[in-house]
């Protein structure tokens, strides 16, 4: 049994390491050369934040140690108002729990190594594929020596978001796609080291709300941070000179022009990224050919879950071959039955949590409401779950997250309705009195 991986990113190198433990033959076929010792492409550093079902999935492989030496973790947001003081949110009710920015250069270095070491698995970098027939198992490889054609008896399209896989199988009329393009771009920025030190607080996420645009950082274990700025796409390129992109900062993000030093030079050459919600329908065909993790279903980075979603996916899929006795044809449907209305429930959620994150962390109504969320948590500890906690810090089903959650919701409804009728009820006994 030969299985072919396109893509050798996060999900492709960790389903590399899932499918060698169970003695199957895999290559994994990536189009870039080998980033172990290649250069990363300016301004796509991207750090992570990797919470429980990314670090499940990690586990089952021995990986979670090696990679969380280099975590940071971060029990909450840190809220950074134009005027005024920080706000720092804890992200549990205990306060103890945190999400851990990683590296994703590093995260999929430790993963690629860790599936070239398994027996079983080879890696072929620069091939890019150009054409599959995805009947056959039939593939065409872009390379520097020029086109080369394989055959597997299994295709796995882990190939991202823009996925060549995906798009084949649209050629040949087997899937359908629909991508949702968000109008909001991203450009990464820096904040390096003051003095040897992390300039801000490393135990946070960092968040700059503001409504028609936002701004994250996330620490790095060299004590900087890699900023990300979300902003509508166009409005990037109205920001051309040094002073202009200067006086922007100094008007909207006050504390973060002494810290950014290469601040100028980052914005005027850094790329600008797109973001999008990918739906796929189906994501297999003839039992031999899938996509998987982005390729399948990317979403916008908001919920910080695209890649933990996409480990997922390599334990389900893993945990379905298992249920079909390695039946590949019966694995594959049956891989897309179950995860499908979870990867739907989490790109809503993610969707969902932008326009959190951009408009109503900083006002005094939703930090009440975490407030009272977490009160509720503490006061009936496993009853009332709030959704970051079910999503981050627990591997229950996404779509059961959102079940419970409207459930939780209703309750609390019915509760408040109920207490506001005692309220009218002994008021109106007090009039009558
Ligand atoms: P990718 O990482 O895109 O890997 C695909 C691989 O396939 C690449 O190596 C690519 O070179 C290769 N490839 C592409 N085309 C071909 C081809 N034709 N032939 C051969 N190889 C090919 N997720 C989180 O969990 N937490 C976060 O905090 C978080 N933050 C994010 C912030 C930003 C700004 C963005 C953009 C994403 C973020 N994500 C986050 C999402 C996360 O990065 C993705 O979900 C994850 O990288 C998906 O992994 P993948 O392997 O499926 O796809």
């Amino acid at each position: 049994m030969r299985v072919a991986i396109v893509g050798a990113g996060l999900t492709g190198s960790l389903l590399a390491c899932f499918l060698a433990r169970r003695g199957l033959t895999v290559t994994l076929y990536e189009r870039r050369p080998d980033p172990r010792v290649a250069q990363v492409e300016r301004g796509r550093s991207i750090n992570l934040a990797i919470s429980e079902r990314g670090l499940d999935a990690l586990r089952r492989i021995g990986l979670v140690d090696e990679v969380m030496a280099d975590a940071l973790p971060m029990k909450g947001r840190m809220i950074h108002p134009v005027t005024g003081p920080l706000d720092f949110q804890a992200y549990s009710a205990s306060g103890d729990r945190a999400i851990n920015s990683i590296s994703r250069g590093a995260l999929n270095n430790a993963l690629l190594t860790a599936a070239s070491a398994a027996e079983g698995v080879s890696v072929e970098f620069e091939h890019r594929l150009v054409e599959l027939d995805s009947a056959a198992g039939r593939m065409v490889f872009a390379t520097p020596a020029g086109k080369v054609s394989v055959t597997a008896d299994v295709v796995l399209g882990a190939d991202g978001a823009g996925s060549a896989v995906r798009e084949q199988l649209l050629a040949e009329g087997i899937v359908a796609e629909n991508v949702d393009f968000l109008d909001y771009g991203y450009k990464e920025l820096s904040i390096p080291a003051a003095s040897g030190e992390f300039a801000l607080d490393p135990g946070a996420l960092h968040i700059w709300p503001r409504g028609t645009s936002m701004m994250i950082a996330l620490p790095n274990p060299d004590k900087s941070f890699t900023c990300t700025l979300f902003w509508p796409a166009g409005s990037f390129d109205a920001l051309t000179s040094p002073s202009g992109i200067e006086d922007h900062f100094r008007i909207n993000y006050p504390d973060l022009l002494p810290l950014a030093p290469n601040l100028v030079d980052d914005y005027l050459n850094n790329p600008v990224g797109v973001l999008g919600t990918v739906h796929t329908l189906p994501w297999q065909a003839h039992g031999r050919t899938a996509l998987v993790g982005d390729a399948a279903h990317a979403i916008v980075p908001f919920y910080g879950q695209g890649a933990n979603c996409a480990f997922e996916d390599v334990v389900e899929l893993d945990r379905c071959l298992d249920d079909t006795g390695g039946s590949w044809a019966r694995a594959l449907p049956l891989f897309e039955a179950r995860r499908r209305e979870n990867t739907e429930a989490i790109a809503e959620m993610a969707l969902a949590n932008f326009v959190e994150m951009r408009d109503k962390v900083a006002s005094p109504v939703f930090r009440l409401q975490k407030r009272v969320e977490h009160g509720l948590e503490r006061l009936l500890p496993g009853t009332y779950v709030s959704r970051y906690e079910l999503v981050s810090f627990s591997t229950t089903p996404y779509a059961e997250v959102q079940q419970r959650v409207r459930r939780q919701h209703q309750f609390l409804g019915a509760g408040v309705l109920a207490g506001l009728g005692i309220l009218t009820t002994l008021a109106r006994t007090r009039k009558r009195r």
